[in-house]
């Protein structure tokens, strides 16, 4: 206990997030044990020095701050002794996998190898948030090369100093990592992707959803987390899901990944087409309003929501057009939702909801003080990097911070603990639900749409029960048989830190 309170005292200290990084990247590789312990602790103070936004700046000054190897990198040069690689990684009991290719780090673009504090971070909150062992985390970046200049002309850049690989050679290094991956770890590992660009994402997320257990974060997580918080809007809005219409500005994995999650919960509640569902559903790009008459040249991913509407290049005017009840941002570039965009949202709804969900809080597409200022107080607001609450005419406003954290530490619990095979849409249904469920009317209160963090072990428990249920129910469960109480079986198998105190 003293050790932690001194240790929290240290670090607050420092007054530059990116050193209380250091210090705590420092204590993972000295203490694991204390480095868990105060994170579950402290998590809502700690959350934001080893996750977004810190880790951000983290990975954009990877070279100045590199102390020590964390991670497995592989890279084109491993090309045909993937598995052997694999098999030099210390730990065997692998049971969660994040692997990134660094192209897409949050909402800063190409950081190549840099981006390695991402699946390090994740993982962290894997164990912290999740409760899966440590020992059974690996962090992995591939390393196809970088597009990014500053990085190929850095001598101190610890990456293949080439431009990224394409086309078939990308696709033939993926492919040995994903059969070299369970070849060694068999069927039952969870590989999660996570800051891959959008042109591999969704590709690679469907080729191996069939043969591997695969989950992409930015598209299933981002999706599973934002329609928990909409479930529980409804409690403030009143009406359904399908009672209002959504906007959306950026359209790739994170803005399309939720529209469809969105349309198909619609769907399963009302029982309507998909196709009618989607109707509800509008997303703006770096070209303006999606549109039929654009359908020749969107990509695949964007062709579902190409409704029938003359074409719009200007968010406000879109807004105005579209009529939204919910403004949804995913574009990863910061101060686009305006003044301007902002009120107009509030002229046309009594509680406009808006979530600003780039990261890190550079990206965010306004900032909790604007969406209540603007909108008179009238807001309800989440943003993916957190924000310190706004004192509004007296009243305290508390932004809740919508952020995939919520789902993947628990989701991948739940996994692990039915021995899932496959991830299944409806799993990330069950998820946002026992999310949503977990925002009390003190919380409602304060005009929060999600639970605090400092819950959230016992949030992800029940993530992970009804995940569980749910691979269960859908006969891809194969640990069996299938324990009674889930509940008090995923807290069962939740790792909690241990380590000696110096007494
Ligand atoms: P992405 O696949 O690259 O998609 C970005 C989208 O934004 C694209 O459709 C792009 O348009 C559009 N866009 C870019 N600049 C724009 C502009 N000026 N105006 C309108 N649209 C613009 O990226 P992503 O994976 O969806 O991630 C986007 C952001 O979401 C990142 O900042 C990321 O950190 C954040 N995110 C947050 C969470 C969370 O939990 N809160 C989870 C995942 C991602 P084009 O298609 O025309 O290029
Ligand atoms: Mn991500």
């Amino acid at each position: 206990m003293t050790q932690e309170k001194k240790l929290m005292q240290n670090l607050r200290q420092y007054e530059v997030p990116l050193h209380r990084y250091i210090a705590m990247m420092d204590l993972q590789e000295r203490n694991e044990g204390l480095f868990y312990k105060l994170l579950i602790d402290n998590v809502e103070e700690l959350l934001p020095v080893v996750y977004t936004p810190t880790v951000g700046e983290a990975c954009q000054k990877y070279g100045s701050i590199f102390r020590h190897p964390q991670g497995l990198y592989i890279s084109l040069k491993e090309k045909g002794k993937i598995l052997e690689v694999l098999k030099n990684w210390p730990q065997r009991g692998i049971q969660v996998i994040v692997v990134t290719d660094g192209e897409r780090i949050l909402g800063l673009g190409d950081l190549g190898c840099q981006g390695m504090g991402i699946p390090v971070g994740k993982l962290s909150l894997y164990t912290a948030l999740g409760g899966v062992p440590p020992s059974a985390c690996l962090p992995i970046t591939i390393d196809v090369g970088t597009n990014n200049e500053k990085l190929l002309n850095d001598e101190f850049y610890i990456g293949l100093k080439q431009r990224r690989a394409t086309g078939q050679e990308y696709a033939e290094l993926l492919e040995e990592f994903m059969t070299a991956v369970k070849q060694n770890y068999g069927e039952k590992v969870l590989v999660q992707f996570e800051d891959f660009a959008n042109h591999n994402a969704f590709e690679l997320l469907s080729k191996y959803s069939k043969t591997h257990l695969v989950f992409n974060d930015d598209i299933q997580g981002t999706a599973s987390v934002v329609l928990a918080g909409l479930i529980a809007s409804l409690k403030l809005l009143g009406g359904t899901l399908g009672d209002h219409t959504f906007l959306f500005l950026g359209a790739g994995e994170a803005g399309t990944g939720i529209a469809e999650l969105i349309a198909l919960e619609i769907s399963k509640k009302t029982g309507a087409p998909l196709e009618e569902a989607r109707r509800k559903i509008w997303l703006v790009d770096s070209k303006g309003l999606i549109v039929k008459s654009r359908l020749g040249s969107l990509q695949h991913f964007k062709q579902p929501w190409a409704h029938d509407h003359e074409p719009i290049k200007q968010l406000v005017d879109a807004v105005k057009a579209i009529k939204p009840t919910v403004l949804i941002g995913t574009s990863g570039v910061g101060k686009q939702f305006t003044k301007d965009v902002v009120e107009t949202m509030a002229s046309l709804n009594e509680k406009p909801l808006i979530l600003a969900l780039s990261n890190p809080t550079s990206q965010a597409e306004c900032t909790a003080e604007e969406a209540y200022t603007w909108t008179k107080g009238r807001a309800i607001f989440g943003s993916g990097s957190p924000f310190d609450p706004v004192e509004y005419e007296n009243k305290l406003l508390v932004p809740g911070q919508a952020n995939n954290a919520y789902i993947s530490p628990g989701f991948g619990l739940g996994l692990i603990m039915a021995g899932a095979i496959r991830v299944h849409d409806d799993m990330l249904l069950a998820a946002s639900e026992a999310l949503a469920m977990q925002v009390s009317e003190e919380h409602y209160a304060k005009g929060l749409i999600y639970p605090p963090f400092t819950n959230i072990r016992k949030i992800s428990a029940d993530i992970a029960a009804k995940v569980a249920a749910k691979v269960y129910e859908l006969g891809l469960a194969s640990n069996l048989p299938r324990p009674k109480d889930l509940v008090k079986y995923a807290e069962s198998c939740m790792y909690s830190p241990r380590y000696r105190s110096y007494r």
